[in-house]
Parts: C-alpha cells; structure tokens; sequence
C-alpha cells in the first residue's frame, strides 16, 4: 500500500502489525538518449511496490531530488543536483517523521551512486542521528547504559538504508551501470513505454555502450529476470528482519557500536 492512499484507520493498522515502511530514494539524472531523467527512482519506486506486493509493506512517496553531483551530465541535459548537506537535513525531517508515526521499520531503497554515494551517506547520516536523538528523547539520558536491551529492541536497526540489488541478486544485476545493459534492461522490464533504443546512434554517451554493459544488448527479458531476483531478495531480507526474535539463555547481548 501506498502511504500517500492510506485511511488514517489503514494507517494504524500497519503500525499495529508492525508492517515496514520502504522508502525509494533516488535523482533526476541524465541516462542517455534513450532512457527518462528518473530511471535511477523509477528503480527503486517499482522495486518497493513489486516487493509491498509479496509482503506486508507500506511504500512512501520517494525522495526525487537527491544530490548527483553533476557527474553524469551538467543541468542542459536535464541533470538535477541539490546539496548534500542540505538533503540530509530535509531527509533527517523525513525520517524523523516517520519515526513518531511509529513505523517499527523505515527501510531506505537506494539505486542512485549505490549505499557509499553522497545521497545514501547522507541518508545513513539522517538516520543514525534520528535513532539517537528520537531514543534519547524518549528514554532520557543513559538509555543504554541503565540496563541491556531486549533482544526485540529494534532502536538500531529501525531505519536502515538497503541497496536495490542485494545479494544473491548481484549474481544477475549490479549498481556498477549508468544507462547501460542493466538499468536498461530493468526499465525495459518495468515501463518499456519510456524507452526508445532507436535514439541509441553512434554518438550515444560510452557509458551506453561499454563492452562490459551495452545498452543496445538490454531486453524485456533479461529485466524480468533482473526484477525477479532483486524482489525476492528483498522479500528474503524483509522476512529475517521483521520476524519475531525470542530472547535465548545467555539473554545479556550486546547490541549497539559501544
Ligand atoms: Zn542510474
């Protein structure tokens, strides 16, 4: 379900049953002659509906306009860049917000320059200042150090940033592609209507047609298959971490980076 479509009563009861919240982040970049600006949030939109398919999920609007550093191309190709430093703050807000409205889970999809690029740093960022300040706000100072936390206490894993193509999905997709064999591939197996391989001349962009990752060899099919993996691995990782967790004999763990 979308967030965006949700009666405040479909609302409680997602939070109720501790459904996660998946937020796609993602750009406006230029992707070639033949792919639209938003391929990289279009991958990462799509993934979380197709994966809020399999699994009880709620999807957020996406983050549009993330940092790109105008690496691809300048803004006369249609490139947006924003700050870094000021899209952490609005995402921080964001997360923030989702937090007090109590979603147990915000997990970030991230296609865009991968987890290490500038936008899931800051991302990473945001989140990890939010978990601290929302807990200590909650808790009161010394939060961790009172007494171990119990093993269903979720404070540091409650809003994560996962890359679009997971392990094992990495065996059939990679986040090393810029308008190439895979990101069109994967447009091609989710919107084929915005792609037009015809506009792929001999002055396309080298990215499009490396030998490692040509765009011209890119099929419905091959995408398919690319979307298939990255769902279930998604779904696989989803499961793990939202299932029940039951406190062992040696209950006294550890958990944090202390
Ligand atoms: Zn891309």
């Amino acid at each position: 379900m979308q967030l965006q479509h949700l009666l405040p009563h479909q609302l409680q009861q997602a939070i109720r049953q501790g459904w996660p919240l998946l937020v796609p982040a993602g750009c406006i970049e230029y992707h070639g002659p033949h792919l639209p600006l938003g391929v990289d949030t279009l991958i990462v939109e799509e993934l979380c509906s197709r994966v809020a398919r399999r699994v009880d999920a709620v999807v957020a609007p996406p983050f549009w306009y993330g940092p790109t550093g105008y690496a691809v191309t300048g803004p006369d190709q249609g490139t947006v860049d924003v700050s870094t430093e000021r899209f952490g703050r609005h995402a921080k807000d964001v997360l923030g917000a989702f937090w007090d409205i109590g979603f147990k889970w915000i997990i970030v999809c991230q296609h865009h320059q991968s987890v290490d690029g500038p936008e899931a740093l800051a991302i990473r960022q945001a989140a990890a200042e939010v978990a601290f300040e929302k807990t200590l706000a909650e808790r009161g100072k010394g939060w961790w150090g009172r007494n171990p936390l119990p093993v269903d206490d979720n404070v540091f894993e409650r809003i994560q940033v996962w890359p679009s193509v997971l392990p094992p999905a990495d065996k059939v997709a990679t986040l090393s592609d810029h308008a190439g064999f895979y990101e069109t591939a994967l447009i091609l197996g989710a919107r084929p209507d915005l792609v037009d391989l015809d506009r792929l001349g001999m002055n396309a962009p080298w990215y499009t047609h490396a030998s490692s990752s040509s765009a011209r060899r890119a099929t419905q099919e091959a995408g398919a298959r690319m979307w298939s993996a990255m769902v279930d691995a998604w779904v696989d990782k989803l499961a793990a971490l939202t299932k029940p967790r039951r406190p062992t004999p040696k209950d006294v763990t550890i958990t944090g980076l202390f």
